[in-house]
């Protein structure tokens, strides 16, 4: 294949060597995406303190003295299949905890270390290395949002840059006397450029000095436009409107795939997956519900709507269905959903935690997955829900209202529904949704048709890598 061009990815997470949410999944999935396109790609990740283990394995490629505070050295080579680039420099991220906090809470000096790896990363791509040079700088979320503003102030080399907004709740904050140390120009200091709120975000420093934006669904591109979902971006965002755009993610349909699992199932089988469903309750101690086996596998946050549940479950295990949630996060939502687990003995499972594996058992035997989120970028689950004939009830936002087709009685008689949506993202409504779910489910046709529309539909990389390789074609300079 010959080679169109090179990438340089700066990140703060890849799947499989860090990962907090979908930004991981999807910095993870491109490189491979994108080979069969002739784009070549390269990660730039921090060397945390779970990652460098795999320096030793690794070679040096670069070395950037004065990195805030003490040195930083590039360690270039393949894990797991991508080509990664680890920034080790242990002063900024050879910590205990995540890579964005510890056991205090945020690390107090998250400007500057990610602020660093924006530093390496402009510089790599501008001067290249290791004999590679980067055609594009394609920088994700907030943790990256300086690298194109390094770019934009102290010359571009040549090459061209991208953001993505992965979610744009997280803006990067800064006070606005940390200009100099952050390394960037007092003259740009104004509400055209880096100026926001009399302070300074990294996520609108890059949104200013990208020559591209993209998020992550088409819907959630418009919506970013408007104030209730920009979070205070909306007018940097509109007033870019000409190069914004909104790629789909998709899944790793080797990673996600019903064939694969334990007892396999697929579109024509479906047998393993009824085997599934019973293992599943056996697992958890459930009689099989007469109704739907819905899941949810989530942070437990307000963003994906979980203080909803506690509204609408006891008319769900009524009607009889049944419930098993997956997630961690707000302490809150936790003790509700534990609540809720103590209040439904045998209807209701709760397991707090982050298990990848279950969610894989989760997926194979559910029914229906629930997403009820206030606000979704472009969201997984609804995705691996999808794949895995397990029938996405999710809220009309973002990149759920792009990737489930709702079983509208048009969508039902033309044979095309994969799911159900609501809207607003309230009791009312998300109640309403799952006496749907309850209906299709009872109605063995039907369920049958929507089941098979939802596995049948694409959810894997083909389309989404073809739109960013033609993004990356036309920021050749
Ligand atoms: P976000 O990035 O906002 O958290 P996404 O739906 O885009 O939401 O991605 C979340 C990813 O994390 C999915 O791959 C999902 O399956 C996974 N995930 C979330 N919580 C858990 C959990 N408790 N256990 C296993 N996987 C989880």
């Amino acid at each position: 294949m010959k080679i169109r061009g090179r990438v340089l990815s700066v990140a703060s997470e890849c799947v499989p060597l860090i990962k907090t949410g979908g930004l991981a999944d999807v910095v993870g999935a491109l490189p491979a995406a994108l080979r069969p396109f002739g784009w070549e790609m390269r990660v730039l990740l921090p060397a945390y303190r779970r990652l460098r283990g795999h320096l030793g394995a690794m070679r040096e490629v670069w070395r950037e003295p004065g990195l805030w505070g003490g040195e930083g050295v590039v360690f270039a080579g393949a894990v797991d299949g991508v080509d990664v680039l680890l920034l080790d420099a242990p002063h900024l991220f050879d910590r205990d905890g995540g890579p964005y906090s510890g056991a205090g809470g945020d690390f107090g000096d998250n400007a500057q270390r990610f602020a660093a790896l924006s530093w390496v990363g402009a510089r790599m791509a501008r001067e290249g290395v290791d004999g590679w040079k980067a055609d594009v700088l394609h920088a994700h979320d907030w943790q990256a949002g300086f690298a194109s503003a390094y770019l934009t102030y102290g010359g571009s080399g040549g090459v061209g840059s991208v953001i993505t907004v992965h979610n744009i709740a997280f803006q990067g904050w800064a006070d606005a006397g940390m200009i100099d140390t952050l390394r960037l120009p007092r003259e740009a200091f104004h509400p055209g450029h880096l100026e926001y709120y009399g302070g300074l975000s990294s996520l609108k420093a890059g949104l200013v000095t990208a020559d591209r934006i993209t998020t992550v669904s088409p819907t959630y591109a418009a919506e970013l436009m408007r104030p209730e979902f920009g979070m205070g971006l909306q007018g940097v965002i509109t007033a870019r409107a000409a190069v914004v755009s909104g790629i789909l993610n998709g899944v790793d349909t080797d990673l996600w795939s019903p064939e694969a699992e334990p007892v396999p199932f697929g579109v024509k089988a479906m047998k393993g997956k009824a085997a599934n469903r019973a293992a599943l309750c056996a697992e958890f101690g459930m009689a099989e519900p007469a109704g739907p086996l819905a899941i949810v596998v989530s942070r437990l946050t307000d963003q994906k709507g979980i203080d909803l549940l506690p509204a609408v479950v006891p008319d769900f295990v009524a009607a009889g269905g049944a419930l098993i949630v997956l997630g961690s996060g707000d302490p809150a939502l936790e003790g509700a959903m534990r609540g809720l687990e103590a209040r439904y003995p045998g209807k209701v499972v709760v397991r707090i935690g982050y298990d990848e594996a279950l969610s894989h058992r989760l997926f194979s035997g559910a029914d229906a997955v629930l997403v009820p989120s206030r606000f979704e970028p472009c969201g997984l689950t609804q995705m691996y829900g999808l794949r895995y004939g397990a029938v996405p009830v999710v809220a009309a936002v973002g990149g759920l209202a792009d990737t489930v087709i709702h079983a509208s009685p048009a969508a039902m008689a033309a044979g095309v529904a994969t799911g159900v949506q609501f809207h607003p993202t309230d009791a009312v409504a998300f109640g309403q949704a799952l006496r749907q779910l309850g209906a299709l489910f009872a109605d063995r046709k039907a369920w049958a048709q929507v089941q098979r529309n939802a596995m049948s539909h694409p959810v894997g990389w083909e389309t989404s890598a073809a739109d960013y390789a033609a993004l990356y074609d036309g920021l050749r300079k």
